[in-house]
C-alpha cells in the first residue's frame, strides 16, 4: 500500500516526539508499504514565529509573513529526516517548491492548484520515505505561499490525493473525531466512521480537529482519511463517503466557535441593492461574513445583522465606515463577544424536530439565541460567548451523545440532563 501520513504540531514537538513518529514511520515502512509524510511546524512554532514578524510589524505584509511561517516546517522536516536516518533508515526531505507544491498566490490562504509527484515517486521507488514540508506551497511565480492555520492537514490529503495513496492518515494528540470537544464534555465519544459531509460541517463549524479545506479535498479526490493519534494504536475516526445512515443517530457531533463577533447595521432602505453594497466590499478586503439576518422595520427600513470571525471585526466595521457611507448612517453596532455552537448530523435530513429540541434544550438553561442558521445537515445557534461550554454540554447531553457513566445501562432514552457543572443557569 502507499501510505500518506500528516503528523500534526503535537505530534512532532520535541526531540523524543519526532524520534517516536520516526519509529512509527519505520514501522509502517516495515510492514511493506510506501511511505510519504507530512508534517507540521513543532508545536507553538508557527504562532511563535508569526509573533516574531507583528512586533516588527502590526499588520506585516503576508508575503514576507509566509517566508517567515514558513521555516517552521522546514525545521520538523529537516529534523524528521535525521531521525529516521539515525535509526537506519532512508528518508528525504522535501519543500513545497522542491516537490512542487504548485498553489495561487494568495500569500496567507493559498490554495492548493496541483501537486507534482514525481520526486516524491521517485525516493519512494528507491526505498526512501519521503517527508514533505506541511502548510507550504510555491505560486506560478515561485514565491513562497501558505495555506493557513491548520493547512498541513490540506498539504497531507493533496499529496495523497496525487499519488493516489490508498490512505491518508492524519496524526494528532487526540484519539480522533469527538462527539464534543472532550475538554468540554468529558464524556464525550470517539466517532468511529463519519460521514465526509458531516466532518465538512464540523470542521467548518469549529471543530479544530481538520482543516476544512482538507475535507474538501478529499471529498473531491476520494482520499480515505483516517483520523487517529500519534500516541497510541488506537484506531481513530475514518472520514467516509454518506452510506446510508450512519452510527443510526440524529445528531453526530456539538461543535462551537468561540470567535465570532456581531454587526448590526440599523435603518438601511429596504431596497434591491442594498446588501450587495454593504456586503461587496467586506469581500473584497477578505472578511468572510457568516450568519446573517435582516429585520423589516414597517416604514421600508431594515436592520441587517451578521457575524464576523471576532479577529475581522474592526477591520469589518472600519470598511463599511468607508465604503458605504450612506448607508450606514443610522448607526452600526459591533459586539466581539459571541459564539455559535452547532448540532450536525445527516440524520437531520429524515427528521423533523432537532431544532426545536435544541431550542428547548438552551431555554431550559435560561440561553438566549441572538441569531440561528441551518443547513440540511446542521443547526446553528449565535448566543453570548459566555454561554458557549454550557451549551455545548446541555446539547451534547440533551441530543444523548455522551458515554454513559460506568456502571450504568447503554444510552438512556430519554436525554439525560446536563453534567452538574453544567447545570448553572445563565441569567435571562
Ligand atoms: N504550522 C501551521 C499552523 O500552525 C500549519 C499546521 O500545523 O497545520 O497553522
Ligand atoms: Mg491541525
Amino acid at each position: 500500500m502507499r501510505v500518506v501520513q500528516k503528523y500534526g504540531g503535537t505530534s512532532v514537538g520535541s526531540v523524543e516526539r519526532i524520534r517516536a513518529v520516526a519509529q512509527r514511520c519505520l514501522a509502517t515502512q516495515r510492514r511493506g508499504h510506501e511511505v510519504v509524510v507530512i508534517v507540521s511546524a513543532m508545536a507553538g512554532e508557527t504562532n511563535r514565529l508569526l509573533a516574531r514578524a507583528r512586533a516588527i510589524a502590526p499588520e506585516p505584509d503576508e508575503r514576507e509573513c509566509g517566508v517567515i511561517a514558513a521555516t517552521g516546517e522546514q525545521v520538523s522536516v529537516g529534523l524528521l529526516a535525521l531521525a529516521i536516518q539515525a535509526l537506519g533508515g532512508k528518508a528525504q526531505s522535501f519543500l513545497g517548491h522542491q516537490v512542487r507544491v504548485l498553489t495561487d498566490s494568495a500569500f496567507a490562504r493559498a490554495r492548493i492548484r496541483d501537486v507534482d509527484g514525481a520526486r516524491i515517486t521517485r525516493a519512494l521507488s528507491e526505498g526512501t520515505i519521503a517527508i514533505v514540508a506541511g502548510f507550504q506551497g510555491t505560486d506560478e511565480h515561485g514565491n513562497i505561499t501558505t495555506l493557513g492555520r491548520g493547512g498541513s492537514d490540506t498539504s497531507g490529503v493533496a499529496v495523497a490525493a496525487a499519488l493516489k495513496a490508498d490512505v491518508c492518515e492524519i496524526y494528532t494528540d487526540v484519539d480522533g473525531v469527538y462527539t464534543a470537544d472532550p475538554s468540554v464534555c468529558p464524556d464525550a465519544r470517539k466517532i468511529e466512521r463519519i460521514s465526509d459531509e458531516e466532518m465538512l460541517e464540523l470542521a467548518s463549524l469549529g471543530a479544530k480537529v481538520l482543516q476544512i479545506r482538507s475535507v474538501e479535498l478529499g471529498m473531491k479526490h476520494g482520499v480515505r482519511i483516517h483520523v487517529r493519534s500519534s500516541f497510541n494504536d488506537n484506531p481513530g475516526t475514518w472520514v467516509v463517503p454518506e452510506e446510508g445512515p450512519m452510527e443510526e443517530v440524529l445528531v453526530a457531533g456539538v461543535t462551537c466557535a468561540r470567535d465570532e463577533a456581531k454587526i448590526t447595521v440599523l435603518d438601511v432602505p429596504d431596497l434591491p441593492g442594498v446588501a450587495a453594497a454593504m456586503f461587496k466590499p467586506l469581500a473584497e478586503v477578505g472578511v468572510v461574513v457568516d450568519t446573517l439576518v435582516q429585520n423589516l422595520g414597517a416604514d421600508g427600513r431594515a436592520d441587517v445583522t451578521f457575524t464576523v470571525p471576532r479577529g475581522d471585526l474592526k477591520r469589518a466595521v472600519a470598511t463599511l465606515k468607508a465604503e458605504c457611507r450612506d448607508l450606514v448612517k443610522g448607526g452600526v453596532q459591533a459586539d466581539d463577544s459571541y459564539a455559535k455552537v452547532s448540532v450536525v448530523g445527516v440524520g437531520m435530513r429524515s427528521h423533523a424536530g432537532v431544532a426545536t429540541r435544541m431550542f428547548e434544550l438552551l431555554a431550559a438553561e435560561g440561553i438566549n439565541i441572538a441569531m440561528i442558521s441551518t443547513s440540511e445537515i446542521k443547526i446553528s445557534c449565535v448566543i453570548e460567548a459566555k454561554y458557549a461550554e454550557l451549551a455545548v454540554r446541555i446539547l451534547h447531553a440533551g441530543f444523548g451523545l455522551g458515554q454513559p457513566p460506568a456502571g450504568t445501562r447503554p444510552k438512556a432514552a430519554r436525554p439525560r440532563r446536563a453534567t452538574p457543572r453544567a447545570r448553572s443557569r445563565a441569567p435571562r
